[in-house]
């Protein structure tokens, strides 16, 4: 265990250095934007499943333009919702989901988003990944892991966890992790996955991880590793 302890202390620490000056997931951006305001990185979250994330920074900013509270993008009609948020995928999905989710927040939460995971599970759309990341970015919580499609890969690629499934991946990341890392594990790993440890072809020449990582799983890598090229998808 304490071998997994400075496994994970080790890649940690390599990587607050390697992600500085990448550029920062879309809704870690939203969020330092607008102060950790929880609505707009609720809000944020919900579109980014399955987008790139210059397309969720986007609409957010265009959609956050128009209505920035739980009222006022209540009070907004599904299909103007649609207009806004598009061409995010699934935005006819996402905008009923949104909306419902803002009426429920005005008429039962005070138009206040609800720190608990069981309130948030509540609302539409939201399960643990988008609930777990608005209690690390606004509610600075110490005791959530957010794991997507990236955390997910990367932890089994680094022998960190052996899961099916990112629910999975989560319960098990509490037990291989030392708590001090989990408000940062998806930061840091959802940015080195949208960069350089990327789900087909990771960049493992040149990666800062490499002298660590045993590579579970990885058949195929790319020949060349630049560390700041190549389209970004957040999941
Ligand atoms: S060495 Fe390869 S598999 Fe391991 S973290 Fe780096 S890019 Fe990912």
């Amino acid at each position: 265990m304490r071998e997994r302890a400075r496994h994970v202390e080790a890649i940690m620490r390599a990587l607050a250095r390697a992600i500085d000056g990448l550029e920062l997931p879309a809704v870690e951006k939203i969020s330092q934007k607008q102060e950790d305001d929880p609505f707009q990185v609720l809000i944020a979250t919900l579109l980014s499943a399955r987008t790139q994330d210059a397309t969720t920074f986007a609409a957010s900013t265009r959609l956050f333009a128009v209505a920035c509270t739980p009222e006022t993008m209540a009070a907004l009609p599904v299909k103007r919702i649609e207009r806004l948020i598009y061409p995010v995928s699934f935005y006819r999905h996402k905008a009923r989901h949104v909306r419902a989710t803002c009426r429920i927040l005005v008429e039962k939460f005070g138009g206040r988003v609800p720190g608990t995971m069981e309130e948030l599970l509540t609302l539409p759309g939201v399960g643990r990944k988008t609930a777990n990341l608005v209690l690390i970015l606004s509610f600075k919580s110490h005791r959530n892991i957010c794991v997507d499609t990236h955390v997910h890969r990367i932890s089994n690629r680094l022998g960190w966890v052996r899961t099916r499934t990112p629910e999975e991946t989560e319960q098990s990341l509490y037990t291989s992790t030392a708590s001090r890392w989990w408000p940062y594990l998806n930061l840091y790993l959802v940015t080195w996955g949208q960069h350089v440890c990327r789900p087909i072809s990771p960049r493992c020449s040149g990666c800062a991880l490499a002298e660590w990582c045993p590579r579970v799983g990885v058949s195929r890598t790319a020949r060349v590793s630049p560390p700041n090229a190549g389209a970004r998808v957040a999941v």
